[in-house]
């Protein structure tokens, strides 16, 4: 048997997805004596995932991190085919004659749903497809968000996306025009007469998923005053230990008396926080949103430590023309893959993805990120994750047999994709779009303005 590895045979490793799991994974499928070729195959032109599309435009900070990600691009053994899409430019079965291993690192493309009545009307949407529109993504660019014939927005949810969009809802717009934000959103922003933002909990303040810094940065934004009812601080005994216990929610605790206290100033625009309510039903007129339905919630012991909602019975509708619900990403199956439809992953043990009706690995299929343990976690959460899956993928290679050697040369698969792909990406024909946007936001005093459709980011690149 060939000894995989080894400069002469090198290990031909695909990873599907150049967000930030992907990335950790080539990094640590680097490191090591072993030869190792690596290909990121990514549906859009541009690489970084999230760290582009689902990052605040006013978190710039935050994306610094593509830089360590710039350099696995520059790294010879390592080629980035921009542009392709698995399932439709290469399946499954196709990657396996190609590749000795492959990961998915697809992260969560979709939302979850919160199966109510009215979801669909006009005027509700889930804050993943507002945060893909405000962020440039091709996809979400021509989503259209009614902003301007209405004053309130109610966001379902307390997670740390549901701070984002409140921000970007009501931050000055001057301010946001500094960063990479859209165009086109801010155009929209700049026309908005939203002036008050419904943040609701199902739980309590001290459930709330959302962390201390975005929290404080509510009570940054100039012009805004942050509401909310001491009522919901009467705290239930779990509730109080889990103060005690969990720091995040002992500072989110401080934070909120202080907004508390420090009452209104008389400012404009708002964000009114409310815990313990859940929307029973989105109510519309002529197909457009109107308002929420709320039911009043309790905290019940869920029998594990923790406190779960119930219904109280008692309801009350809040008006707003617009309602975006931010209660999780979720994601999508990949055709020839295995996917667990009621977690909303790709099944996997140890990074190892499995067929769910035997619970073993499948064949040199393995899985990191978001699409790996569910839509948690800060990007850094995402690199003890990747080497997790790397580790695995390393104590198997003594049990590969090898790809077929006419596949193994790194051309056989570039021929293909060629063909298949309307223009392929490759990492020198992104840093020519990254330079162009990166110059057109230096004449702007901003770190970039982006490319948001996909024909003239290909156009860019061709030119
Ligand atoms: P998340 O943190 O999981 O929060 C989801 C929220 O939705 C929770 O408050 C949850 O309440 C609520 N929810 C779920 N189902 C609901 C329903 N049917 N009705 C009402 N409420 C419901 O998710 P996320 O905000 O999408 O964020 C995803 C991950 O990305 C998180 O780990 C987050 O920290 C991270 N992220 C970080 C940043 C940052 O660092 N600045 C920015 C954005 C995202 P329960 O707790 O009651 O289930």
């Amino acid at each position: 048997m060939t000894t995989l590895g080894t400069e002469q045979r090198p290990l031909w490793i695909a990873v599907i997805g150049a967000g930030p799991a992907g990335f950790y994974a080539v990094e640590a499928l680097l490191k090591g004596d072993a030869h190792v070729r690596v290909d990121i195959i990514e549906r859009l032109p541009t690489p970084f995932g999230l760290v582009r599309s689902g990052v605040a435009p006013d978190h710039q900070s935050i994306k610094g991190v593509t830089r360590i990600y710039e350099k696995i691009l520059a790294d010879p053994r390592v080629r980035y085919f921009g542009n392709v899409s698995m399932g439709s430019d290469i399946s499954h079965d196709e990657l396996l004659t190609y590749y000795d291993q492959i990961i998915y690192a697809v992260g969560a493309q979709s939302d979850r749903k919160m199966g109510i009545p009215g979801e669909h009307l006009i005027g509700s949407a889930p804050a993943t497809s507002f945060v893909g529109w405000y962020n440039g993504h091709p996809y979400y660019r021509n989503s259209e968000f009614n902003l301007n014939t209405h004053q309130r927005v109610v966001v379902i949810g307390n997670g740390n996306v549901a701070m984002d969009v409140t921000r970007a809802l009501l931050a000055p717009v001057d301010t946001l025009a500094t960063t990479d934000m859209a165009d086109h959103a801010l155009a929209g922003l700049r026309a908005s007469t939203v002036t008050q933002v419904v943040v609701v909990g199902r739980r309590g303040p001290v459930q709330a998923a959302f962390t201390t810094p975005e929290l404080k940065e509510f009570g940054e934004l100039p012009g805004v005053d942050v509401l909310l009812d001491p009522v919901d601080f009467t705290l239930d005994p779990i509730s109080e230990a889990q103060l005690a216990e969990n720091k995040v929610a002992g500072r989110n605790h401080e934070v909120m008396k202080g907004y508390i206290e420090r009452g209104l100033s008389g400012a404009t625009k708002s964000i009114h926080m409310q815990f313990l309510w859940s929307p029973l039903e989105i109510v519309g007129h002529y197909g457009h949103v109107t308002g929420v339905v709320m039911e009043r919630n309790r905290l019940v012991d869920d029998g594990n430590g923790n406190v779960k909602a119930e219904g109280t019975g008692a309801t009350r509708t809040i008006a707003c023309g617009m309602v975006l619900r931010s209660v999780g990403y979720r994601s999508v199956a990949l055709p020839g893959v295995p996917f667990d439809d009621k977690r909303g992953l790709i099944p996997n043990i140890d990074g190892r993805v499995i067929d769910t009706a035997n619970q073993t690995p499948i064949d040199r299929t393995y899985v990191v990120g978001w699409a790996k343990r569910g839509p948690s976690g800060i990007i850094g959460t995402n690199k003890p994750d990747s080497v997790a899956t790397v580790t695995s993928m390393k104590a198997d290679w003594e049990s590969l047999n090898g790809i077929a050697d006419g596949h193994r040369t790194g051309y056989a698969v570039a021929t293909l994709l060629t063909s298949r792909s309307a223009q392929i990406v490759t990492y020198a024909d992104w840093q020519k779009l990254d330079a162009y946007e990166t110059t057109n936001g230096n004449t702007q005093h901003r770190p970039r303005v982006k490319v948001v459709d996909i024909k003239e980011m290909l156009d860019i690149i061709k030119r």
